[in-house]
């Protein structure tokens, strides 16, 4: 089925230089990109974002990561793109996700793992309207 899914490239990701390298894997693997920006998310928005975490003792942490400059968002549309793009991206945890994935290529540590993608057919779309709406 085609879909629709949102990406974040945080800012790690954008001061490193990877925003082509990323994307380029999405276009490789045959995902269109269907938007694209860059944004300065604010304190707010990005609370509101990772609200599911907010009684982890890391939650500032995560905060500051995602705020610390621009990120990119994407929409990426394609056969399957919600469960393509997290296989792409791999395990949330940079020293555990396998490399040729992209936070097993260039993530570090946590919180900094270089990309967000919506994990669900909901969240893809919450995430889409709150960040593009
Ligand atoms: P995912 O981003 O893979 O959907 P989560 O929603 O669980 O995973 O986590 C959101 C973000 O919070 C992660 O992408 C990561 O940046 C950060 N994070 C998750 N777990 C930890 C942790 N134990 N320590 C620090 N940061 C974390």
């Amino acid at each position: 089925m085609i879909q629709q899914t949102f990406v974040i490239i945080k800012p790690e990701g954008v001061k490193r230089g990877l925003v082509g390298e990323i994307i380029s894997r999405f276009e490789k693997k045959g995902l269109k990109i269907k938007k694209l920006a860059f944004r300065q998310i604010s304190q707010e928005l990005a609370k509101l974002h990772y609200s599911h975490l907010k009684d982890k003792p890391f939650f500032p942490k995560i905060i500051e990561a995602f705020t610390a400059g621009e990120v990119a968002l994407l929409i990426l549309e394609g056969e399957e793109a919600i469960q393509t793009v997290r296989t792409l991206i791999g395990h949330t945890d940079p020293l555990v996700a396998q490399p040729g994935t992209i936070r097993g290529d260039y993530g570090t540590v946590l919180p900094y793992n270089i990309v967000h993608a919506s994990d669900c057919t909901t969240a893809a779309d919450v995430e889409i309207e709150r960040f593009f709406g």
